[in-house]
């Protein structure tokens, strides 16, 4: 059966002497795995490759099962670019960044199933990756680019879409209702913030109010309306990220894009 489908290329590596092996995240949220032949551009009309990771595609692909195993690899036919963002790359931070996204992206997915290509069950997580490139990019061409600001909120956004967002708007411990005067500490583990008369005394707690000011923000805010946020300072969003990692089980040296950053 001949499918077509549209997604985000969010990983790939060199295969043999000219092809390409790459990871499509789909709009339904869902990832498939596949070899583009010749997707390293060459060869004797010296084709230039557009796979780079970051693009959206349309890409079709014949499979004659009905399912698909897990971790196989489909054979991409024919494929044409969407949309690509132009000048992230001119950036050294945001390139970067792209590529943490990417990476963050492709840890916490699951590869579809031939069935399902089409059901928008997870399409948060497409829209979370597809705003975070398309606002990267456009905070990069505006001159406006913070590495503070995009990272932290796109972890926040990112804890919110899916599902694994601490608690935020009242105690972890206490139930209380939390605001900037009686929050005290950021415990991901045990419910979240953390109020001052259930948090233990004597710390500084600089980073969990920047945090916090992001999570009760972004709770309302689209995509593009963020440019109002307040500059963190990087080692909230550190903070941030090693919470997220124990939700989904993974460790700081499954990413290779984080020594670039933090
Ligand atoms: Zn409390």
């Amino acid at each position: 059966m001949h499918y077509k489908v549209e997604g985000i290329l969010i990983r790939k590596i060199p295969h043999k002497e000219r092809d390409l092996i790459g990871s499509l995240l789909l709009r339904n949220g869902k990832t498939i795995s596949g070899v583009f032949y010749g997707g390293m551009g060459g060869g004797k009309k010296n084709k230039p490759s557009i796979l780079e990771s970051g693009r959206l595609f349309e890409v079709g692909f014949v499979h004659k099962k009905k399912e698909l195993g897990d971790g196989q690899l489909v054979s991409f036919r024919d494929y044409s670019l969407k949309w690509t963002p132009k000048n992230i790359r001119t950036n050294y931070q945001a390139f970067y960044l792209l590529n943490f996204f990417l990476e963050f992206i492709s840890k916490v997915t699951f590869q579809a199933s031939l069935e399902s290509l089409d059901d928008g069950e997870n399409e948060e997580i497409f829209r979370l990756l597809s705003n975070a490139i398309f606002y990267l990019e456009k905070s990069v061409t505006d001159d406006l680019f913070e590495l503070e600001t995009q990272m932290l909120l796109f972890l926040t956004k990112a804890c919110l879409e899916l599902g694994i967002a601490p608690s935020f708007r009242n105690c972890g411990f206490c139930e209380k209702q939390l605001a900037i005067s009686n929050l005290a500490s950021f415990d991901f583990e045990n419910g979240g913030f953390v109020c001052s008369e259930c948090a233990e005394k004597g710390r500084d707690f600089q980073n969990t109010k920047e945090m916090w000011v992001y999570f009760s923000q972004v709770w309302f805010k689209k995509y593009s309306e963020y440019h109002s946020l307040p500059k963190p300072t990087l080692k909230t969003s550190e903070e941030l990220f090693t919470g997220t990692l124990r939700q989904f089980n993974l460790s700081r040296s499954d990413f290779k894009s984080t020594n670039l950053i933090w």
